[in-house]
This record gives structure tokens, C-alpha cells and sequence, in this order.
């Protein structure tokens, strides 16, 4: 089969790669419909995450299962799935919780690198969740959308706290932010300020449910923040970046009592306990269990609820993967679809 392989920061390519097979007897193999690119690929593409040697990246993914192991019961080859990027069993006591993506069987499904024509996924029966028929070639984007930045926007609502009727700010305009403000939208906040300077991506966000739009950021953010909140701060921020900047952006945007659900993959943030006591502020955050939303994302989006599918501003068939994250790279594109 063939897909992308990344060298070095800036040198992604499509090649040949051996084709995926059952290693363990809960495996499934997936022949992928639809893949993307991640803002998280894009720390390894910049040389921010080490690159050591020429390894497969991507972990996003939509398929029809192609094989599954012979300890495999509810999957089945011919279905329609989709997944999230850790591999979970469902049964343990971080899962059943609701935390998937701490499972203590967890393993990482991109490290067999989605952005292929195919792809080997851990602990089916618990990770994938299978469609009732096989969708429409519309609703791919969406469905694609919901194995990661959905799934991840979303979290990071629930872990802020977002009620009916709550005042929610959203750091980042990345895809994840945007799907942040589609969540806050869809769990009944009232005000969704989404901070972003750039006009696409703010006119997205106002589709998504945003009534207010901050362009400024540091000391200045914070204060269109309280005046837009009459002083108060947001009942519910949503950090979607990892920059030490986004994360006092969010903190300092939170009312006493508010929350902070934190997605962007911290990268040199520290969060200083004096500041943090202070404040009076709930923090949640960690890589979203994306698992645990699908069934209810995919139904939303089966039965036209939801179109996520939006955040997807370039489409191009998976052998341009290249270009795919070099438009990424230079903001050319919010996020990229790609086809095999
Ligand atoms: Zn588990």
C-alpha cells in the first residue's frame, strides 16, 4: 500500500509502505476512506517534536473494516468505522470512567501512521465504532471530523464546564477551537466568544454558534474578556493551543469558580500553584477520550445536526500529502482532507 512517511521536519512523502496485518488477535485492519492532517502533526512537521528517524504519522481515520482478528467479536469486516487515536479496551476502570484515553491497555493507533490506504487498529471492539450503514460520501468530512477534532473540542466543553446558559470563551481558531465552539453551542451556552484574528476562521466560528469575536490577545485579550463579561470573567474557557501565552489567555479569562478544559498539548507551559490557588479556578484537561463521545457525535452528525465536516478547507487526494501540511503550516489551510 502506500502512504505518507515523515523524514525530517518539512519532508513529508507518499511512498510504499508494507500493508498492515492482524498482529494481535483483537486487531482490526481498515482500508481508509477518508484521513487528514492534525495541528498536533504539524509540532513533529516543525521540527518542535524531535524527528529521529523516517517514521508513518497520522492518526485521524474513517474506514470499512477489511480483516479483524479472530478474538474479535461486535466488528465486523464490511462495516463502516470510525475510531479515535488511542486504542482502548472499554472494559478497564479508566474506560468504564469514561477516560479512554488513559486505558490501561491503551496504545497509540497512529503509530501505525492513518494518512495510508490502510490501517492496523488495536482493541477493535473497544475502539471503533461502526456505522449502520455505509454513509453517503457527504457526511465523510463530518464523520472524519469526529475521531479527533470533534471528539476533542468536545472534551474540552465537558471539561470546562460548559452548562445551559454559560458564558464560554474559546483560546485557539484551529480546528479544534472552532469544534469547541460548535460543542459550547450544542451543550446550551448562551455566549460563545471565540478569540481569533483571522477572518475565515472567525466567520466559521460565528457559523459554529459564536456571538462575539476578540482579535486581541495577552494583557489586552484578557481585558476585552471582562469587559465583554461586565468584569466577571467567562464561566468556561476552553484552551486550545498548549502555548504558555494560550494557557494564561485561559486562566486569566475564567471567573472565580469557573473552568478551564485544557486540549492544546501543553508545550513549555507551567502553571504556577500561588496563581492557580488564587484564582479559584477548576482546571481538567489531558488528551481527549474521544471514545467515550463518538456514539452520540456520530448520531448527530448521521441524523444532520451537526456539520463539523466544515473545519475541512482543502481537499486533495492522499498522494498531495505534502502539500496538505505545508498549507497547514503556512495558515494557507484551517485543515486538510485527504483521499486515498
Ligand atoms: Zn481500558
Amino acid at each position: 500500500m502506500r502512504g505518507a512517511i515523515l523524514h525530517a521536519p518539512g519532508d513529508v512523502r507518499f511512498e510504499t509502505r508494507d500493508d498492515p496485518e492482524i498482529i494481535d488477535n483483537t486487531d482490526a485492519i481498515i482500508r481508509m476512506s477518508a484521513t487528514c492532517v492534525c495541528g498536533s502533526d504539524l509540532w513533529d512537521y516543525r521540527g518542535i517534536n524531535p524527528v529521529s528517524e523516517p517514521a508513518p504519522i497520522g492518526h485521524e481515520y474513517v474506514g470499512v473494516v477489511e480483516a479483524v482478528g479472530s478474538e474479535v467479536t461486535t466488528i465486523r469486516p464490511g462495516q463502516f468505522v470510525i475510531g479515535s487515536f488511542f486504542a482502548s479496551d472499554g472494559t478497564c476502570p479508566h474506560c468504564q470512567a469514561g477516560y479512554q484515553t488513559s486505558c490501561q491497555h491503551r496504545e497509540f493507533v497512529g503509530a501505525g501512521g492513518a494518512q495510508a490506504e490502510a490501517l492496523r487498529v488495536p482493541l477493535a471492539d473497544g475502539t471503533l465504532v461502526a456505522t449502520p450503514e455505509i454513509p453517503s460520501d457527504e457526511l465523510l468530512p463530518s464523520l472524519l471530523a469526529a475521531s479527533d477534532v470533534l471528539g476533542t473540542g468536545w472534551y474540552a466543553a465537558v471539561a470546562a464546564g460548559v452548562q445551559p446558559g454559560s458564558t464560554v470563551a474559546v483560546v485557539g481558531d484551529g480546528a479544534v477551537g472552532l469544534l469547541g465552539v460548535l460543542a459550547a453551542k450544542q451543550l446550551g451556552a448562551e455566549r460563545i466568544i471565540a478569540m481569533s484574528r483571522h477572518e475565515p476562521r472567525q466567520r466559521l466560528a460565528r457559523e459554529f454558534g459564536a456571538s462575539d469575536i476578540v482579535t486581541e490577545r495577552g494583557d489586552e485579550g484578557v481585558a476585552r474578556i471582562m469587559d465583554l463579561t461586565r468584569g466577571v470573567g467567562a464561566d468556561a474557557v476552553l484552551e486550545c493551543v498548549g502555548t504558555p501565552e494560550s494557557m494564561q489567555q485561559a486562566l486569566r479569562s475564567t471567573r472565580p469558580g469557573g473552568g478551564v478544559g485544557i486540549v492544546g498539548v501543553p508545550h513549555g507551559v507551567s502553571i504556577d500553584g500561588e496563581q492557580l490557588f488564587y484564582s479559584h479556578v477548576r482546571v481538567q484537561g489531558g488528551p481527549a477520550p474521544v471514545r467515550r463521545f463518538l456514539p452520540e457525535l456520530v448520531e448527530l452528525i448521521l441524523n444532520g445536526e451537526i456539520n463539523p465536516g466544515k473545519v475541512f478547507d482543502l481537499d486533495l487526494p492522499l498522494s498531495e500529502v505534502a502539500e496538505g501540511y505545508a498549507a497547514m503550516d503556512e495558515r494557507r489551510a484551517i485543515k486538510t482532507l485527504l483521499r486515498p
